[in-house]
């Protein structure tokens, strides 16, 4: 049985077949390894199915992902702003995946919501915002990729589904669970990397793409910050971790070097609760984890404009990184009894 609505998928379907001019696929800002591995391995299907598509991201992504099929075609609104407007203006589908806000497009957000075609959503968050033709979100799914996956396989376009394809959709459901670390609590994630497998996708060989591709300095940038950048709050089972923008410079900080940082502090001995603060130019990038049940997109909502899953979320806080960790500090007597549920 089909754990996406087969009205939804018919739906999706004659949206997809009804596309006469192009096809554009739109990831959220900085997009994450699910977010590209979802838009690349539709692009791909799409692709092969003889329709025009086109990947136009917000901004850039890390350099980790730079091998996925199709990466090099992808248009970075931020180095490129008339040419994504371009395809976006000759396009009459565009799809939205892994996000659930327009403000998750940043400075694309007016051309999706001034857009004169049809548009889908395809998204695995909470909270999805009305802001498309059909909406196909479901937060039971490990990753959008798991999503779109799944949604293909009841649709014609299945037959299109190539190595390729699902090299791209494994890589978002490695990357969104943290390598099956965690959102995997559905028997289906493994159903779906089964039937990834028999598709021919080599794990090993992309497990080392992502995650044994980083620079001398982005491991010293991680020694340094587990020395002297995390602060553990044992009687609140939460840990911090931050990094100024003089550290960026000093190890030659490049997008994505601080990939899986905020995860590490969980690997300390009662800690279920983490965060890292990476200090920008105009703001501070929060990114939040924990364990089990305590919630932390709550606590990114509320404090740090931001939203995202039960166990992983993250926000931008306007102020200065000692604000950001002064309000860290301050939120904690609120959330204890909360965090303490996650305790077993
Ligand atoms: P990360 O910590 O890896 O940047 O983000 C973890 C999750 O938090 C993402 O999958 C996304 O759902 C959510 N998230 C990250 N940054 C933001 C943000 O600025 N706003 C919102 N609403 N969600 C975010
Ligand atoms: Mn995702």
């Amino acid at each position: 049985m089909e754990r996406v609505d087969i009205e939804l998928i018919n739906c999706f379907g004659q949206l997809v077949r009804n596309s006469s001019k192009s096809i554009v696929l739109v990831p959220h800002m900085n997009p994450d390894g699910d977010a590209m591995g979802s838009v690349l391995g539709l692009w791909r299907v799409l692709k092969n199915a003889g329709f025009k598509v086109k990947v136009v991201s917000p901004t850039k992504y890390p350099e980790f992902y730079h091998w996925l099929d199709g990466h090099d075609e992808v248009i970075i609104h931020s180095h490129h702003p008339k040419q994504s407007a371009r395809a976006i203006e000759e396009s009459d589908l565009l799809i939205c995946m892994d996000f659930n806000q327009l403000s998750r497009l940043g400075d694309m957000k007016s051309l999706v919501e001034n857009y004169a075609g049809k548009k889908i959503l395809v998204d695995h968050h909470p909270y999805p915002g009305d802001f498309t033709d059909l909406l196909i979100s479901d937060i039971t799914f490990s990753s959008t990729a798991e999503l779109i996956f799944s949604l293909l396989q009841s649709t014609d376009l299945a037959q299109y589904i190539d190595r390729n394809a699902a090299t791209s959709f494994f890589t978002g459901i490695m990357t969104d669970t943290g390598s099956f670390d965690f959102n995997v609590s559905n028997p289906s994630t493994f159903e779906a990397v089964a039937q990834l497998t028999r598709m021919g996708i080599d794990q090993l060989d992309i497990h080392s793409k992502v995650y044994d591709n980083y620079s001398p300095d982005r491991m010293r940038l991680m020694g340094f910050c587990l020395s002297n950048r995390m602060i553990v709050y044992p009687e609140y089972n939460a840990a911090c971790m931050y990094i100024t923008l003089e550290d960026q410079k000093a190890f030659n900080f490049k997008t994505g070097d601080n990939e899986g940082f905020v995860n590490m502090p969980l690997s300390i001995k009662g800690v279920v609760f983490s965060v890292l603060f990476t200090e920008k130019e105009k703001y501070v990038k929060a990114s939040f984890r924990s364990k089990g049940e305590f919630a932390v997109n709550e606590v990114s909502e509320k404090y740090f404009n931001g939203g995202g899953h039960r166990n992983a979320a993250g926000g931008e806080f306007y102020a200065s990184l000692a604000e950001a960790l002064d309000q860290f500090e301050k939120l904690l007597p609120e959330f204890e009894a909360r965090i303490k549920l996650s305790i077993k």
